[in-house]
């Protein structure tokens, strides 16, 4: 076989006049009469080759042969294109590459799509071909694009001293709060293993251990419904450092981040990265991972309503609710797209929605006649809108207006293309309350997970929280808790969090005990961190980043799919394996399980 000197996609100048030997896939091949010109494909790039048959005959039979995807090894050389015929497409677009030698190292059958980036695949199709599908050049961009991103991300924890540790696969339960992947063990009947939903448990000992700084970067598993862009398996980047505070942990995560942003697309991220608390992401974004691209804030306007003669606003203040609005300027809405809007609002669980044009000199909207004049003109004074604009009013509980207008803003931005290049909006949502109430499950929850750590100042608070038995008045007392953890989001997206850990067993008890987690319970499913806990753990923190999401942001995709080399279908299917899958009888049998139908 003859022995690659130079990848196809490197073909430059240089070599102009020299002998190359290439290898690599047809990707397209065109007979000319008499010349035959061959699109040779390797991971670098495509070089342009000619085969002549004048001058080579025999291989000019080869070549004559070749379909698309053949693999081939061939020898040849290096000339300047002729003026007029090059190719500013292609990197290699100035040269060619005149075969004297080629061998077919292998056919391939008939491709059931070709690898080009016009022709529309299903998903389905693309999965089930993932090594065609790699083999297109958007696709093989993401995955060489991911690869430059370990390097660059391995490189920052270096200089920082973070040292790489694994942390096992087989293993029990973590409290990310989805459900585990479970593994029989064959040795043990009846007992299972969980995959780890994050390295979260381990991490924290190693600090008890004493390594100070550790990095890893990992698959996580929860075996969550598949909603929208998730997988089953994803991966995180996940660190933890000890005697460190928040600052500490943000600063060093805004130096990871810039830096792969400056050495990956050339992009310089303004620092520090901009904060906004939970309080005030809600209030202004209706969620706690904001884009804020596009403007289209929420503003409040339940002190207007408060006495309204409108029933639907005053009601929905009187039961503890609030109103509150979006401006969507110079968007000159025709009927039928408002009611295209108000159906996509009742999907998302309002009941209806209330509008005002703002036309020519006159308001129109079917609720003016229930509004005051002065409830017309605070209105006015609030928002400022200007001819052509159109406000969108939520009326209801809190959590309901916050659902229905944080998506209605999301909705009309996609909609109308609000958002314009590709700006990355980056920025920190930090004093998020330590737990909420779960109404399903009659419990507190926490926001993060059970070991992040409470605000100091807030202890006492928990103290009093824990002394009360009525209900309302804990959660009156809850809600001013806040917990020391932080989240990154850029483009709306939570692309990682984290938290100070409490190290402390005093706190750690009080806290479970709010959280309804019994000692017996703590004991069971955690008691070994708990245990290690007590024996000099140092005050720590850590914080996981996204790193498939985070990718696909940087690459402007919009399916973390895309990154990631074998991923699942949205019903978590790999087309690619066939996975999941039934197994033998006897593969059953010696894992002591019996499956009912
Ligand atoms: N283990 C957390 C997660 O997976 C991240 C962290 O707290 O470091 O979300």
């Amino acid at each position: 076989m003859l022995k690659r000197t130079k990848y196809c996609g490197h073909v430059s100048e240089e070599d102009i006049g020299k002998e190359l030997v290439l290898c690599g896939w047809v990707h397209r091949v065109r007979n000319h009469g008499g010349v035959v010109f061959i699109d040779l494909r390797d991971r670098e790039g495509i070089v342009q080759v000619v085969v002549e048959e004048k001058s080579q005959p025999k291989t000019y039979q080869v070549a004559d042969s070749l379909k698309s995807e053949y693999v081939v090894a061939l020898k040849g050389t290096v000339r300047k294109r002729p003026p007029g015929t090059e190719n500013p497409k292609l990197k290699t677009g100035n040269y060619e590459v005149v075969a004297q030698e080629i061998q077919i190292l292998n056919a391939s059958d008939q491709i059931p799509f070709p690898v080009d980036e016009e022709t529309p695949i299903s998903e389905e199709l693309k999965l089930r071909y993932r090594y065609l599908d790699l083999r297109r050049e958007s696709m093989k961009e993401n995955i060489l694009f991911r690869h430059r991103a370990y390097q660059v991300i391995r490189s920052v924890f270096l200089k920082h001293g973070f040292l790489e540790i694994e942390t096992p696969f087989l293993t029990k339960s973590t409290p990310e709060g989805a459900r585990d992947f479970l593994v029989p063990s064959r040795l043990h009947p009846g007992k299972f293993y969980a995959l780890p939903q994050s390295p979260q448990l381990f991490k924290q000992i190693l600090m008890v251990a004493g390594f100070d700084r550790y990095f890893q970067i990992v698959k996580c598993l929860r075996d969550e419904d598949l909603r929208a862009d998730r997988q089953p398996e994803f991966t995180q980047i996940d660190f933890e450092m000890s005697f460190v505070d928040e600052e500490d942990i943000m600063s060093f995560s805004e130096e990871l981040i810039s830096t792969l942003f400056s050495e990956l697309l050339g992009v310089e991220l303004k620092r520090p990265f901009d904060r906004l608390s939970y309080a005030q992401a809600m209030e202004m974004y209706g969620t706690d991972k904001p884009d804020r691209r596009f403007g289209l804030e929420l503003v409040d306007l339940t002190d207007i309503f408060k006495n309204s003669e409108f029933k639907v606003f005053a009601d929905a203040i009187k039961t503890g609710g609030m109103v509150k609005a979006i401006n969507f300027k110079n968007s000159n809405l025709s009927r039928k797209e408002i009611d295209e809007l108000a159906q996509f609002v009742q999907s998302v669980g309002a009941k209806g929605l209330a509008w005002i044009k703002v036309e020519k000199d006159k308001l129109t909207s079917p609720i003016l006649k229930f509004l005051s004049q002065e409830e017309k003109t605070s209105l006015l004074e609030r928002l400022h809108p200007e001819e052509g604009d159109t406000i969108f009013f939520s009326a209801d509980k809190k959590d309901t207006v916050y659902k229905v207008l944080g998506n209605l803003r999301l909705h009309i931005a996609k909609k109308y293309n609000l958002i314009k290049g590709n700006a990355f909006d980056v920025l920190w949502v930090v004093d998020f309350p330590l737990m909420e109430w779960d109404e399903e499950e009659g419990r507190f929850v926490s926001l993060h997970h059970p070991f992040t750590s409470p605000k100091e100042e807030h202890i006492p608070l928990l103290q009093q929280a824990l002394g009360t038995q009525n209900l309302d008045e804990k959660k009156k007392l809850l809600e001013h808790v806040k917990a020391r953890a932080y989240d990154l989001v850029i483009n709306g997206y939570e692309v990682g969090g984290g938290s100070i850990r409490i190290h402390k067993k005093e706190v750690q008890d009080l806290v479970f005990k709010l959280l309804g987690i019994s000692q017996v319970e703590a004991e069971e499913k955690f008691g070994f961190l708990l245990k290690a806990l007590r024996y000099g753990a140092p005050p720590h923190g850590g914080l996981a980043f996204g790193l498939d999401r985070l990718i696909a942001i940087m690459r402007g995709l919009d399916s973390i799919r895309d990154v990631i080399a074998f991923p699942k279908t949205q019903k978590g299917i790999c087309p690619l394996t066939g996975a999941p899958d039934y197994v033998s009888p006897k593969q059953l049998k010696e894992v002591h399980i019996k499956v009912f139908e």
